[in-house]
């Protein structure tokens, strides 16, 4: 098997490595290709992909089917260390939880727990931050630091699991970050997420959220990924999604529709557009109207959400605006969802993720109720 050649993998020929190698940003292929390396059986990866993830352990000598002599051998050149959780939120009014996962350059990112009565969402970051800049949304406001590895990504999840009521059933990459332009490591994260000696995730169990980055939804479409694609829609104008968006002056709305038309014709899966509702903004009956016939364009449901506050200019309509809309919207020949976003009293609902990275152990409201730092 060819070691891939990004990865710099561990050899016994060559001299001791300074840096320990991140055996949890490897995808199983990544790790077998390290075992070879080894001179260990490719099945070793197998094992030691399972305890990592399946079995959630954190040190080697607790993958107790592994010889005390290969232990050694990866307690000299490996390490499980990724992540760690230095704050958790406890929603008041439901099951909600924020999760504040710290780096080891000390970096921080959130990610949520949101457990509904029919499933267990779980709504993961792929950025540090983002460079996309939507002027309604937090994680925009806070620029791009980085990308997350795949290990990053997926050590999330594991957090998340351990606090969780209930097993976790779906999971979002909705979080910080445009999943799309850390694409490599986001497709590598969910592929370990949905392998069985993963988390056993089924893919359509899985949401890739995405901005509108048209050549990453062509890509996905070629590749024919399973997992499941929403897309932000959030206007209908292009004089609106300039503004709220600034992607769309790269991709407009015609090009981006085009995209989504390209990816339902190629994998036959039903696509998801999200619409964030905004008072005075893109929340006329004419603004609905406008969506209808986008929309039917597409094999696709639409997702309403009424906007969260980050205390910025924008403001949620009234539920009667909101009502209004969504009576126009229902003429059209596609299903229609209203995300009631849950957590927000922790700031947790959906572009309320916001995180004052580098050393520091603070939420953007530190001071919040019922929060517990671990
Ligand atoms: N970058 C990706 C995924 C993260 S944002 C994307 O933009 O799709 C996840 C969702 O939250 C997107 O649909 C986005 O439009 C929405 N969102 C951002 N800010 C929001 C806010 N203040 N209130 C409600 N939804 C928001
Ligand atoms: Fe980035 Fe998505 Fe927020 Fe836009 S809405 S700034 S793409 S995270």
């Amino acid at each position: 098997m060819l070691v891939p050649s990004h990865l710099k993998l561990y050899s016994y020929l060559m001299p001791a490595q300074t840096q320990p190698i991140h055996l949890r940003d490897y995808t199983l292929e990544e790790l077998e290709a390290f075992f070879i390396e080894l001179r260990e059986k490719p099945f070793r990866a197998r094992q030691v992909f399972q305890w990592m993830w399946q079995k959630g352990v954190t040190q080697f000598s607790q993958m107790t089917n592994i010889s005390k002599a290969l232990i050694a051998r990866l307690e000299q050149t490996a390490t499980l260390d990724r992540t760690q959780v230095v704050h958790i939120s406890q929603s008041s009014s439901n099951e909600t939880r924020k999760l504040l996962v710290r780096m080891l350059d000390g970096k921080t990112v959130e990610a949520v727990l949101i457990p509904e009565e029919s499933r267990v969402t779980v709504c993961l970051s792929s950025q540090v931050g983002c460079a996309l800049d939507c002027d309604f949304c937090a994680t925009g406001k806070m620029g791009l630091a980085r990308n997350l590895s795949t290990g990053e990504i997926v050590d999330q999840l594991r957090h998340v699991m351990a606090v969780s009521p209930r097993p976790v059933t779906n999971i979002v990459f909705m979080g910080m970050g445009e999943p799309f332009h850390n694409y490599d490591r986001v497709m590598n994260a969910a592929r370990t997420i949905h392998h069985e000696l993963g988390f056993g995730i089924g893919a359509r169990k899985i949401t890739l959220s995405t901005s509108g980055l048209v050549p990453q939804i062509r890509r996905f479409a070629d590749e024919d990924q399973r997992f499941k694609l929403a897309v932000s829609l959030n206007a209908t104008l292009d004089q609106q999604r300039d503004i709220l968006m600034p992607i769309n002056r790269k991709w407009n709305i015609q090009t981006l529709v085009d995209a989504c038309r390209y990816y339902v014709e190629k994998t036959r899966n039903m696509l998801t557009f999200e619409y964030v509702l905004m008072t005075g903004i893109n929340d006329t009956t004419g603004d609905a109207r406008r969506l209808v016939r986008i929309a039917e364009q597409v094999f696709c449901k639409v997702n309403v959400i009424p906007y969260n506050d980050i205390k910025g200019t924008y403001q949620r309509p009234s539920d009667q605006t909101i009502e209004a809309f969504l009576k126009e919207l229902s003429t059209g020949k596609f299903p229609v969802t209203v995300r009631w976003s849950r957590g927000d009293d922790i700031d947790a609902a959906c572009g309320q993720l916001a995180t004052i990275s580098d050393k520091s152990d603070t939420t953007r409201h530190p001071s919040k109720q019922n929060t517990s730092t671990v």
